[in-house]
C-alpha cells in the first residue's frame, strides 16, 4: 500500500549537512503492521513523513497506493493522502479552535464524504473520550488530545495509517485498547499500518517490525516477542554512531 525504494533525504547543505534517510527500501503492504524502532534521531519520523508524502525525498523513489508519488505535484499529493492515509503526529496537531468532534470530523469534510455523525462519536468512543466530544484541544489531557488524533486518523478508514509514536502520551490501559483497535484495522478490514514506537510491547503487537540506525536500515524481526525487540534495541542504543 506504501513503498520506498532506495530513498535518501538530505537536510542542509555543506557542513550543516544530515542525511536523515540513506538508502532505505521498506514496503507497508495492505494487511500488514509494521513497527518503525531506533534511538532518537535516527530518522524514523521523516521515513513515515517521506512515506506519507508529506515531506520530498531527494534520492529514490515512493509510492503510495499503487501510485508513483516522487515528484508528483502538491496539489495530486494533497488529493491522494486526503483519500488514501491516515496521519498520527508524534505532536498531534490538532485544530485548536475546533472541539473533540470537530477534529475528527474534518478530514471527511476534507476529503468531501458524507458521514453520519453518528460515526465519529463512534470512533470517540472507541478509544474512550465519548464523554470529551464538546471539549477543545486545551481542554484536554496530553493522553486525550493523542486519542483524538488517532481517531481522527482513523475516521476516513484510510488504505494506509501512519503513526508517529501514537501511545506515547498514553497509560497504559488506554495504550492497550488503541493498540487492538489498530490489530483489529489490520486484521478485519485488511489496512496498513505504519507505525514509529519506543515502546517494544507496542512493537511486539505488529507483524514486522524494523530498526533504523543512522538512516539507515538495519535490522527486521518478523513477529518478534517485546522481549525480543528490547533486546535489539538496547544493543542499537548502545553501538557508537
Ligand atoms: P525522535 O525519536 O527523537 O523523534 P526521529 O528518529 O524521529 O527522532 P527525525 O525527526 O526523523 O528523527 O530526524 C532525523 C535527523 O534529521 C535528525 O538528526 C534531525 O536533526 C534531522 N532533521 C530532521 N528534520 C530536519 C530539518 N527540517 N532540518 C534539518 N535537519 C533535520
Ligand atoms: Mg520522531
Amino acid at each position: 500500500a506504501a513503498e520506498l525504494r532506495d530513498v535518501s533525504r538530505v537536510h542542509g547543505s555543506g557542513s550543516a549537512m544530515v542525511r536523515a534517510l540513506d538508502g532505505v527500501s521498506l514496503a507497508f503492504p495492505a494487511g500488514s503492521w509494521t513497527a518503525v524502532m531506533g534511538p532518537s534521531g535516527s530518522g524514523k519520523s521523516t521515513l513515515l513523513h517521506c512515506a506519507a508524502g508529506l515531506e520530498r525525498v531527494t534520492g529514490g523513489q515512493v509510492f503510495l497506493a499503487g501510485q508513483e508519488i516522487t515528484g508528483a505535484p502538491d496539489a495530486v499529493l494533497t488529493r491522494l493522502r486526503r483519500k488514501k492515509i491516515g496521519f498520527v503526529f508524534q505532536s498531534f496537531n490538532l485544530m485548536g479552535s475546533l472541539t473533540a468532534e470537530q477534529n475528527v470530523a474534518l478530514p471527511l469534510k476534507l476529503a468531501g464524504v458524507r458521514v453520519p455523525r453518528g460515526d465519529v462519536r463512534a470512533v470517540l468512543e472507541a478509544v474512550g473520550l465519548g464523554d470529551r466530544l464538546r471539549h477543545r484541544p486545551r481542554e484536554l489531557s496530553g493522553g486525550q488530545q493523542q486519542r483524538v488524533a488517532i481517531a481522527r486518523a482513523m475516521v476516513t478508514r484510510p488504505a494506509v495509517l501512519f503513526a508517529d509514536e501514537p501511545t506515547g502520551a498514553l497509560d497504559s490501559a488506554s495504550a492497550r485498547t488503541v493498540l487492538s483497535l489498530l490489530r483489529r484495522m489490520v486484521d478485519e478490514e485488511g489496512q496498513a499500518i505504519a507505525m514509529v514506537t519506543h515502546d517494544p510491547a507496542a512493537a511486539a503487537r505488529a507483524d514486522t517490525v524494523v530498526f533504523l540506525s543512522d538512516g539507515r536500515l538495519v535490522d527486521r524481526l518478523d513477529r518478534p516477542t517485546a522481549a525480543q525487540v528490547a533486546e535489539r534495541l538496547a544493543r542499537l542504543e548502545a553501538a557508537p554512531c
